[in-house]
């Protein structure tokens, strides 16, 4: 369809974000850009500021300073007040899924409620059509055999399944990941890891927090590693997880990889 679209199109574009809290600068100048289709990934040790960033893109914490854009429209907007800015964040929030650490699924609602709710709500989605749906994402991440189970009765990896096919759900323009195999037991991994891989050969737009360094080395088309709310250095994935320029990023990475 959209075949004359430049490949080269921003989706995420983070420029010269300040954030503080109280007296502690966060984020210092922040910049970075996401095309559409590419995968970016951020390393970094803990306190560095990534999940600011990321809750920053979707306006979970309110930046002082720069802009973010998705798709071209400004998330921030000073400008706009009480319902008029709500509405504003809202539709921006549809285009964007976001996955956090802990799954932040609803333990009183099936696997597949979990996942058609923002659809039946917010899109006033026909039930039919929402099970349908929902059932095609499960499929998607491998888990059409638990869709009327509840959260409480699912592993881990499970739960980050159904968050992420949740998130899917809106068909968002963009996906951010916060670090979403961290609380995982290790043999629990690979099973998501593998659903955003397949995300990533789907073409999705993907902003990543992770400390997997092998998976970031591998899905990503550009790694950036942030310290103590700076970009200490940005590059394709091979040169940075291999060869890095900065002393801060080599020291990261010998405790790391
Ligand atoms: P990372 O995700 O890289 O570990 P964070 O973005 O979570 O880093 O945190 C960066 C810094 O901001 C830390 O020093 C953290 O304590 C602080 N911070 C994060 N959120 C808040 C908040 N809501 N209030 C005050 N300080 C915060
Ligand atoms: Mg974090």
């Amino acid at each position: 369809m959209n075949t004359e679209r430049n490949k080269d199109e921003p989706m995420i574009e983070i420029r010269d974000v300040h954030k503080s809290f109280g007296d502690l600068e966060v984020l210092k100048g922040i910049n970075l850009t996401v095309n559409r289709g590419k995968i970016v990934s951020i390393i970094g040790p803990s306190g560095s500021g990534k999940s600011t960033l990321l809750r920053s893109v979707n306006h979970l914490e309110v930046i002082d300073q720069g802009n973010i854009l998705l798709d071209g429209v400004q998330v921030n907007r000073p400008d706009m007040k009480g319902l008029q800015f709500e509405r504003h964040i809202n539709h921006i929030r549809q285009n964007m899924g976001m996955v956090f650490q802990h799954f932040n699924l609803f333990p009183h609602l099936s696997t597949i409620d979990n996942i058609t709710l923002a659809p039946r709500k917010l899109k006033k989605m026909p039930p039919k059509i929402a099970r349908e749906l929902g059932m095609e994402l499960l499929n998607r991440v491998g888990l059409a055999s638990k869709a009327d189970v509840f959260p409480n009765w699912l592993s881990g990896g499970q739960k980050q399944r159904v968050a992420i096919a949740r998130a899917l759900a809106m068909e968002p323009k963009v996906m951010l990941f916060d670090e979403a195999t961290s609380a995982l037991d290790p043999e629990l991994v690979e099973e998501v890891n593998q659903v955003m891989q397949s995300l990533a050969e789907e073409q999705m737009t993907m902003l990543i927090v992770t400390h997997e360094m092998g998976f970031a080395r591998d899905v990503s088309d550009w790694a950036m590693f942030m310290d103590g709310g700076v970009v200490v250095e940005e590059c394709a994935p091979q040169k940075l997880f291999s060869n890095p320029d900065q002393e801060r990023t080599q020291n990261f990475l010998r405790k790391h990889l």
